[in-house]
């Protein structure tokens, strides 16, 4: 767990949009970043959006690099991981631990090249 949110923002970044920012609400890649956050303004529908909307990572509260773990250890345990298992590796509580294995193999399904690429990418890293 070295990287830290921040981190694994630049990493999604850079896997979705090869670094530069795309509106995932109307398409447009003319955006305002803004400076406290990793957020941008799009500045064509001017909405505000992060990397990880419209991802698996999209509104849940937990930090990016659980996430990051989660995945690796999801996708390669050929059994499946317990929710048990995980919610002990990653530190976090069953009930998370369950959302997150739920997520991730629906994701496995939706958006199974951003996975792959999460993972290789992490590895790589940590
Ligand atoms: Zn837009």
């Amino acid at each position: 767990m070295s990287r830290n949110h921040e981190e694994c923002l630049a990493l999604l970044e850079q896997i979705r949009w090869g670094g530069k920012p795309k509106c995932p609400y109307c398409g447009s890649t003319k955006a305002t970043a803004y400076k406290s956050e990793r957020r941008f303004h799009c500045n064509e529908c001017f909405t505000s959006y992060s990397v990880t909307v419209g991802t698996l990572f999209h509104k849940t509260y937990i930090e990016l690099q659980k996430w990051f773990i989660a995945i690796r250890l999801v996708l390669n345990s050929a059994g499946g991981i317990s929710v048990r298992q995980l919610a002990k590796e990653i530190g976090v509580n069953k009930n998370t631990a369950f959302y997150m294995i739920e997520r991730i193999r629906r994701a496995m399904a939706e958006e199974p090249e951003l996975l792959q690429k999460v993972m290789q990418m992490s590895e790589h890293h940590s």
